[in-house]
């Protein structure tokens, strides 16, 4: 197992060059967050999750967490001690308003520290998303009260919080959830119903959980309008808001899984909980879709934080494992880094990881602008241009996580089958990053059917246009950057010609758009990727720095022209309909 390094030069050069954080930091809230000062904060923070947080990793695989015969739960070694120095160093409330008690710097930084956090652990780091995630929804609609009661506490990472969406009967389908919540004559409202799934819905890390519930009220309507959410803690709060007597929610067991062990995926049994209306009934999954679209963007950056630390661990070892000649060496024997195919193994992780990196990066700077920029028009265009980049993130980034992390055990021969090395974890972990969150299927349905129709398609030939403009700039540069911009036009060009059949296509026959959507999401992350990798390259060009140059160009060059490609191959998969998907009756798909 190697020592994890932040990536700090690489999210730095992403931040100035694809971000362009110095326009975003001169967004009026935001002066006291220039480029140099959050590259120093990302620098002291990349030193506490290697230091602190890595090193806890293995035995969160190892151990796991244990539930209790008394429905407590047991957190792996050294989480609770690392949590406790997690909010007592102020990591958790860096990117939160000052109003309580956050660092009010912009959601990009919070983002680039959240891929430290997880690449150092990602089972500990669920914890943080989750909470990251209630505290955004209350932010946006709890009340006053609710706010001054719960977000102090939450910002700082002294409570936690958690998402309860997820039972038995309702999971891609959340409409179909049946707990109860009935009003009581103060105005709260009794819960009682089962979740299942609910990431650290019980552990040891701190004093107080915070459970944002999805309930019914008796007489809500069928399906997702009839949901309203709740405030469920795990503690009733006392007169001066200290936690008090235990409320009716329990763990009743915790599920055994195929990686991310440390992080306890409980089912909690609610009994007459006393719970909280945040805002008003029957407007649940509107609270909902604040804190998902907060953890999609975080689940994709699950993949590129897994990819990067697995990656990392790779490159040691084929470093270190001496195995056969390399063609060309003088040597008795070589280190496996010399074959070519292990090369193409390393180089196919790297290009990814610096894609992945660049396009999550950029979708948080959207958010920022979408938020907090003084023009009207340039919010509202980012707003669309995250809700385009969004599910890419998350499916592309997810799909990336679990095929890269699968490299790097390939690397690692059969140590990296077996237990041993630690690099199995990385790829068990990964596995579920494409299920929870929305499932990928559900991301790339959101992808066809909500986001490329935006302003009947015209949003998105915008993104297209601003992807062709980099064209220009790649002409100039001259010969080096000739195959890049030759592979960029032609993938554009596939790209353009699979979206709009699927947006001319896609009204009148929905199942046949919902059956090229898969390969058209991974056909939009590989073009988005071999975009910013160009943009990159171009950048480093300009800074003078010829080791960094030339290592942008050769990465975005053996992007486009060994795996930009593939985008093309899925054209034929995007416009091929649903015909021969059920063309055979469900009794004879077996062989
Ligand atoms: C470790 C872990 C942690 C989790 N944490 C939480 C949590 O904190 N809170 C919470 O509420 N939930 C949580 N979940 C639940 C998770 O979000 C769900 O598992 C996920 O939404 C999928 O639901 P499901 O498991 O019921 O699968 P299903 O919905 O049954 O899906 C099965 C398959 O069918 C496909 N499918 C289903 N419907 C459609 C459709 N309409 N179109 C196309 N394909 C479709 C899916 O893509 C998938 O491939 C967690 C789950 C796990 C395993």
């Amino acid at each position: 197992m190697t020592y994890y390094v932040a990536p700090l030069a690489d999210i730095a050069f992403v931040l100035e060059h694809i971000v362009d954080y110095p326009s975003l930091a001169a967004m009026p809230g935001f002066e006291h967050a220039d480029l140099p000062t959050v590259v120093g904060v990302l620098e002291e923070c990349g030193r506490f999750m290697a230091d602190v947080v890595g090193p806890t990793n293995r035995a969160g695989d190892t151990e796991g967490s244990r539930w209790q015969p008394d429905g407590s739960v047991v957190t792996p070694t050294g989480f609770k001690e690392a949590y406790h120095r997690y909010v007592e160093a102020g990591w958790a409330a860096v990117p939160f308003p000052s109003a309580y008690g956050g660092g009010a710097f912009p959601w990009v930084i919070g983002v680039a520290m959240q891929e430290l956090l997880t690449s150092a652990n990602m089972a500990f780091s669920l914890c943080p998303l989750l909470t990251q995630g209630a505290i955004d929804a209350l932010l946006h609609y709890g009340d006053e009260i609710q706010r001054e009661t719960y977000l102090p506490k939450m910002v700082t990472g002294e409570w936690t919080g958690t998402m309860n969406l997820t039972e038995p009967q309702a999971g891609s389908d959340v409409g179909a959830l049946t707990t109860r919540a009935v009003r009581q004559d103060d105005g709260s409202y009794r819960i009682t119903g089962q979740k299942i799934f609910i990431t650290y819905g019980e552990h040891d890390m701190a004093s107080q959980i915070v459970h944002l519930v999805l309930a019914r009220t008796p007489d809500a309507p069928a399906g997702t309008k009839g949901i309203s959410c709740f405030i469920v803690p795990k503690f009733l709060l006392r007169e001066d808001g200290s936690p008090g007597e235990r409320n009716g929610v329990s763990c009743v067991s915790i599920e055994h899984k195929l990686g991310i062990h440390g992080s306890p995926t409980c089912v909690l049994a609610y009994e007459d909980a006393v719970g909280y209306l945040i805002g008003e009934e029957n407007m649940g999954m509107r609270i909902m879709f604040v804190m998902m679209n907060n953890a999609r963007l975080s689940v994709g950056l699950e993949g590129l934080a897994l990819a990067e630390r697995a990656y990392q661990q790779a490159l040691q070892y084929a470093q270190d494992r001496i195995q056969g000649k390399a063609v060309g060496s003088s040597a008795k024997e070589s280190p496996i880094i010399e074959h070519a195919d292990v090369r193409r193994m390393l180089m196919t992780q790297k290009a990814y990881i610096e894609a992945l990196r660049c396009l999550i990066l950029l979708n948080a700077g959207h958010i920022d602008r979408s938020n907090h920029h003084p023009d009207e028009a340039v919010r509202a265009r980012s707003s669309e241009i995250v809700g385009l980049l969004t599910p890419i993130c998350k499916g592309f980034g997810t799909d990336m996580g679990v095929e890269l992390t699968s490299l790097a055990v390939q690397i690692h021969g059969g140590m990296g089958y077996v237990e041993e090395t630690g690099v199995a974890q990385h790829f068990r972990d990964s596995r579920i990053a494409p299920i929870y969150e929305g499932t990928n299927g559900i991301q790339a349905a959101d992808l066809v059917a909500r986001k490329l129709p935006m302003r009947g398609g015209a949003s998105v030939q915008e993104f297209l246009a601003s992807m062709r403009s980099v064209d220009g700039e790649l002409a100039e540069a001259g010969e080096a950057f000739a195959s890049i911009r030759k592979n960029l036009a032609q993938q554009l060009d596939t790209l353009e010609e699979a979206t709009a059949w699927v947006l001319s296509n896609g009204a009148a026959d929905p199942n046949a758009a919902l059956a090229g959507s898969s390969p058209l999401l991974r056909q939009w992350g590989l073009c988005v990727g071999g975009w910013l990798l160009a943009r990159s390259a171009l950048a480093a060009a300009g800074t003078g720095n010829a080791v960094l140059a030339e290592n942008k160009l050769v990465t975005a060059r053996f992007y486009a022209e060994q795996l930009l490609p593939r985008a093309g191959g899925l054209l034929a998969s995007v416009t091929a309909g649903a015909r021969d998907l059920f063309a055979l009756p469900a009794d004879r798909l077996h062989s």
